[in-house]
């Protein structure tokens, strides 16, 4: 139907006759008998001087056929790829016309999301989500090409199936043949990608849809999509091996750069240093340790046994307001409150401290603050003291509001981060809770932990971090049942439990299973921070609105009573409609 596109043709291209389809962007009368349409497709847009007897408006779909010519000198358009040429000797073919559009096909209209979301499919046509979804596109491209050089193949696995021990709530499918039944929508394909070792697939990938039926955020949509992969006689070093090389591959196909290679930082330094186990390494700002600095304190607020600080370069400017935003998070993730001291030229030469807790520092304390900070004048230092984990990750929340660029800002800023706790507090029952899944393997040389000391146990889990989001996790997974069982028995899980919920894979792990390790990255999120966007909803064709609406389709929707009883439901309360969306629709 076309010769070309409309984007690329240049001065290059000057006297060819040519035909291009799209839309029309936009239309001007030009003199009494001619208009100029700028006619749109997804590279690009490029003027069309027509006959302005022809009807056509915006969005309408036409095809052009003319002949490629220089714009007359002087009437040039710099902003435009195209802005040298036009096509002139026009016939214009409509192949369709169109309603006016909501809102203007254009990345400078702020249209409202809900009415965009509406009308996904004209705000699809946008440069920037066009430019999006193809860069997602090449990701995904990158990533298979990636995983199959090294060796993986591709196996899809089920939708509708038993529920994974993932730790997030699962969509349940009624099934219409057995009333009263229900398929669990995987959370991930782990327990199947589990079993694809033990049938002898050793090296598996998938970039697979998982289904979380969560709170949705900036970086949550109920589905998203997963790099998932798993290898057979694999360490961890091989698994970050494979899947750096899948995500380094994926970068350089979206940026045209292939980032350096992804540095290592063990859980236990990445919560020293950055309070997080999701550290944002675009910039320092690290939280310093002052415990032993502050052993023989009088100060009560420093008496708690670990006492941490970070350092804010000219962050004395922020105002006392600020200062009790700052206090009252702080307190809400748990500390009983935070220090702050404004560092100021001392009237004898020198820095001082300008704090309401200044004067009850004894001087080797107040020259401790200021050396082991390295605070200069105008610097801001804030403390916390507390247990240590809750002094880390108030001080890790607070070095990411006051420090943290958007998230798609650069330089992209990888990091493996290595050895976590095997578990992570106690659940209700007062039973350890798994840090990652129950089926993760403790390191060998903590395995006599388990009985001593739980929480000291280390596991040879691995998560990949970017700009402060976690892209994805793995692990080394225990593929004996002695190491299983004692694992179950500290999760408090009994062996009848693991059985009825897990029966079928620890039943396969008795025919069989070999050694592995996996990992699953969000390829959403990857999308989305190589794009420069905040939200994964800017990288997602269809995504749903905060309260989990589609917009287009208004899903979610009551069934007709006929389904309902097909599938032998019957409601107990009268359906609840999604909220509807803020502003009103065209
Ligand atoms: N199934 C895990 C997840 O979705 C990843 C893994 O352990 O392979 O987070």
């Amino acid at each position: 139907m076309r010769s070309h596109l409309c984007g690329v043709l240049r001065t290059t291209d000057v006297r060819k006759v040519v035909r291009l389809c799209g839309w029309v962007a936009r239309r001007r009368e030009h003199g009494e008998h001619l208009a100029f349409v700028d006619l749109r497709d997804h590279t690009g847009v490029i003027q069309c001087v027509i006959d302005n007897s022809v009807d056509v408006r915006s969005e309408w779909v036409i095809a052009v056929t003319g002949t490629v010519r220089l714009r007359p000198a002087g009437t040039e358009n710099e902003r435009l790829d195209t802005g040298e040429i036009e096509i002139g000797d026009c016939t214009v073919e409509i192949l369709n016309e169109a309603e006016p559009p909501p809102f203007s096909v254009d990345d400078r209209d702020e249209s409202d999301e809900p009415v965009r979301l509406r009308h996904r499919y004209v705000d699809l046509r946008r440069p920037r989500m066009q430019r999006n979804l193809r860069l997602r596109s090449r990701v995904n491209a990158a990533i298979r090409s990636a995983m199959d050089r090294q060796g993986f193949v591709e196996v899809e696995t089920p939708l509708l199936w038993a529920p994974t021990p993932e730790g997030s709530r699962e969509f349940s499918v009624p099934s219409r043949l057995h009333h009263g039944t229900f398929y669990a929508l995987p959370q991930s394909p782990q327990l199947a990608k589990q079993l694809l070792m033990v049938g002898g697939f050793d090296r598996y990938y998938q970039i697979a849809r998982c289904l979380r039926d969560e709170d949705l955020r900036a970086d949550r949509q109920f589905e998203f999509s997963q790099l998932d992969m798993e290898a057979s006689f694999a360490s961890q070093d091989d698994v970050m091996e494979f899947v750096s090389e899948a995500v380094l591959e994926a970068a350089e196909a979206a940026t045209g750069e292939r980032p350096p290679p992804i540095a290592r930082m063990t859980w236990a330094d990445a919560l020293a240093r950055f309070g997080t186990d999701k550290p944002d390494l675009r910039f320092g700002m690290e939280l310093i340790d002052l415990t032993a600095e502050f052993a023989e304190t009088e100060v009560r607020a420093f008496s708690s046994p670990v006492v941490k600080a970070l350092c804010v370069a000219d962050g004395a400017t922020l105002t006392r307001s600020r200062l009790d935003t700052l206090t009252d998070a702080a307190k809400r993730a748990g500390a009983q409150g935070l220090a702050w001291f404004r560092v100021v030229a001392a009237e004898e030469g020198g820095l001082a401290l300008d704090s309401p807790l200044d004067r009850f520092l004894s001087e080797p304390e107040r020259a401790a603050v200021l050396t082991k900070t390295s605070a200069a004048e105008g610097d801001l230092i804030l403390a916390v003291s507390d247990e240590y984990r809750t002094a880390c990750s108030v001080l890790g929340t607070i070095r990411a509001t006051l420090g943290s660029p958007p998230v798609g800002e650069g330089p992209h800023r990888y990091v493996w981060v290595t050895d976590f706790p095997m578990f992570d507090g106690v659940g209700a029952d007062g039973s350890p809770v798994a840090a990652h899944h129950p089926f993760t393997m403790p390191y060998a040389e903590d395995l006599p932990l388990l009985d001593t000391d739980p929480a000291a146990v280390r596991s040879q889990a691995y998560d990949l971090v970017l700009n402060g989001w976690e892209l994805g996790s793995g692990s080394v997974r225990i593929h004996r049942s002695d190491i299983q069982s004692k694992v179950f028995d500290v999760l408090g899980i009994s062996p009848e439990d693991a059985e009825a919920r897990f029966g079928f894979l620890l039943g396969a792990f008795r025919y069989g299973a070999p050694p592995h390790a996996g990992f699953a990255f969000g390829v959403d999120r990857l999308v989305a921070i190589l794009a420069g966007e905040e939200n994964i909803r800017e990288v997602i064709a269809y995504p749903k609105t905060q309260s989990g609406a589609d917009l287009l389709t208004g899903a979610p929707s009551a069934l007709p009573a006929s389904s309902l009883a097909e599938l032998g439901i019957r409601l107990a309360e009268p359906p609840v409609a999604p909220p509807a969306p803020p502003t009103a629709a065209t």
